[in-house]
């Protein structure tokens, strides 16, 4: 057997020497995840460490220091108020997201109301089931054009117990007509009260200046907006008028880099920019639009 402290010790000094960013926070993460815990591993907490574990730590800590992120290892994240898993076809959650569902609680809306929610290009459900869990009366519907991504929200949907308010489309917001198709296929008359997205929105050519933690782990698919970044944002903004009931929101991702082409898009669809919100880098990053 070994001890949990000195396997610590050694382990952050072998993060630091590979200059990785937080190495004690890695190697307490890796070591819970290795010895089967939900969290991780605390100081104080002297725990004896099979060989086998012991192994199987150390094969982990080859993964992070070859780059891989500490989400990507244990199939997890946390956002918001919650955990979620995700998979090789979800984007890993960003704390920069979070300031989409912060500035939608900002608007004003009556949380006791059962308000329609969509959420396009869903992922790992990180943006809608957020918000559901913060409307507890309303519905979310999640979109995405990836199954594996839809089976991936769909568990923390479940994990989260919200499978009685959230249904799940498997749709490609590039297809012709996909909204109606989708308002025919839920039975629904009414229009969405909130909507909201992180589509893809990196500059086909900007992919390979990505920092090697999202080129080599996030999903392409999640990523790739097209020669200028756009072109989700052009299929989206073509279709709110249809899907965005007379007094509701639009809150989506965004780039600081492609403001202008934005409003180009958002002008040419009649829609009009609420406001656009920064994140705490200082970076414009939601756009809410009506
Ligand atoms: N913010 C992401 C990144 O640059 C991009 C996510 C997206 O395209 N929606 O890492």
């Amino acid at each position: 057997m070994f001890k949990s402290n000195e396997i610590l010790k050694d382990s952050i000094k072998y993060l630091k020497s590979h200059r990785k960013e937080t190495p004690e926070l890695d190697s307490k993460i890796l070591l819970g995840f290795a010895l089967g815990l939900k969290e991780k591993i605390y100081l104080h907490e002297e725990l004896n460490v099979s060989e086998e574990k012991l192994t199987n730590f150390r094969k982990l800590l080859e993964v992070r220091v070859k780059g891989k992120p500490i989400s990507r290892i244990i199939g997890k994240r946390f956002f918001w108020k919650n955990v979620f898993n995700i998979n090789d076809w979800t984007l890993d959650p960003r704390p920069d997201s979070e300031i989409l569902i912060e500035e939608i609680l900002r608007q004003n809306i009556d949380k006791t109301h059962d308000h329609k929610i969509l959420d396009l290009g869903c992922g790992s459900g990180c943006l809608g089931l957020s918000l559901l869990g913060e409307f507890p009366n309303s519905s979310l519907i999640c979109v995405d054009r990836c199954k594996k991504a839809i089976i991936q929200a769909k568990q923390n949907s479940e994990n989260l117990f919200f499978v009685d308010r959230t249904k799940f489309l498997h749709a490609n917001w590039f297809d012709q007509n996909w909204t109606i198709n989708l308002l025919k296929m839920l039975k629904i008359r009414t229009k969405f009260d909130i909507i909201i997205s992180n589509p893809p929105y990196v500059k086909a050519n900007q992919i390979q200046k990505l920092q090697k933690e999202v080129r080599n782990y996030d999903p392409m698919i999640a990523l790739n907006g097209g020669d200028d970044g756009c072109d989700s944002y052009r299929a989206i903004f073509k279709n709110i008028r249809n899907l965005l009931s007379d007094k509701g929101i639009t809150a989506i991702e965004i780039s600081d880099y492609l403001i202008k082409p934005l409003k180009e898009i958002v002008l040419k669809e009649g829609l009009i920019i609420k406001n656009i919100v920064k994140d705490y880098s200082g970076k414009k990053r939601v756009m809410i639009i009506k």
